[in-house]
């Protein structure tokens, strides 16, 4: 449903991704983990058409994206694709129960029933009015994930969601991203350095030296 193609991609005259094919499909799950500066979020915002690539395709849901412009793009998104960072970029001006709404309105649906859903199953239902700015962490990062999910995307790309937060609240929000993705019927592409997130994936790939590889299985399982 989501695919990367060859894709190539660098800044002035370092090359990032020399080439880097993926597919992520609905209701998979895919980590994907790397060293710091490998090119993890630089894949995420190709694959989610922030960027476009230097070289080859990104295609969503049978339809390539890579050659269409910006606004073209953020319109297909809807539905497609939903996105969650690693430092919540929230709107600091609207509502919580707006910046859920966000992507909804870009396509033309104004979703303030389904935000309110997406709201209640973070835990987060009687915090609609409240400013971005007066949460905590964990709770930024459920409201990005509520709007990620607000389109109901064919995959949701999260780099690193719980990358800022302590581990009880890494856990929680973990654990309502792929749960609700698995309820959504969404795939995932989760970028993260926690072992016991990656072990939860039902595929784990590995960035390096700009090409990416499906990771090793263990080895030495005492046969049983
Ligand atoms: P981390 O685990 O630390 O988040 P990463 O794998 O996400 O790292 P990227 O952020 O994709 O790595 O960066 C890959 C390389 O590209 C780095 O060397 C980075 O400095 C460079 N880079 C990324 N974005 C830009 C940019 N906008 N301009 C110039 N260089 C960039
Ligand atoms: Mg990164």
């Amino acid at each position: 449903a989501l695919e990367a193609r060859e894709v190539r991609h660098g800044f002035g005259n370092q090359t990032v991704l020399h080439g880097v094919s993926l597919a992520v499909q609905p209701g998979e799950v895919v980590a994907v983990s790397g060293p710091s500066g490998s090119g993890k979020s630089t894949l995420l915002h190709l694959l989610g058409g922030l960027d476009t690539p230097q070289g080859g395709e990104v295609w969503w849901a049978g339809e390539r994206v890579d050659t269409l412009n910006t606004q073209a793009r953020a319109r297909r998104r809807a539905g497609r694709v939903g996105l969650v960072f690693q430092h919540h970029y929230l709107l600091e001006d609207l509502s919580v129960l707006d910046n859920v709404r966000v992507p909804a309105l870009l396509s033309g649906d104004g979703g303030e029933e389904r935000a309110r859903g997406l709201l209640e199953r973070v835990g987060l239902a009687d915090r609609g009015r409240d400013l971005p700015g007066v949460l905590s962490g964990g709770e930024r990062q459920r409201v990005a994930l509520a709007r990620a999910l607000v389109t109901r995307p064919a995959v949701v790309l999260a780099d690193e969601p719980t990358g800022s937060l302590d581990r009880a609240n890494a856990d929680r929000v973990a654990e309502l991203l792929l749960g609700l993705a698995r309820e959504e019927g969404s795939g995932v592409l989760l970028v993260t350095h926690d072992e016991r997130q990656a072990g939860r994936a039902d595929r784990a790939l590995h960035l390096l030296d700009g090409r990416i590889g499906e990771e090793q299985e263990e080895l030495g399982h005492p046969a049983s």
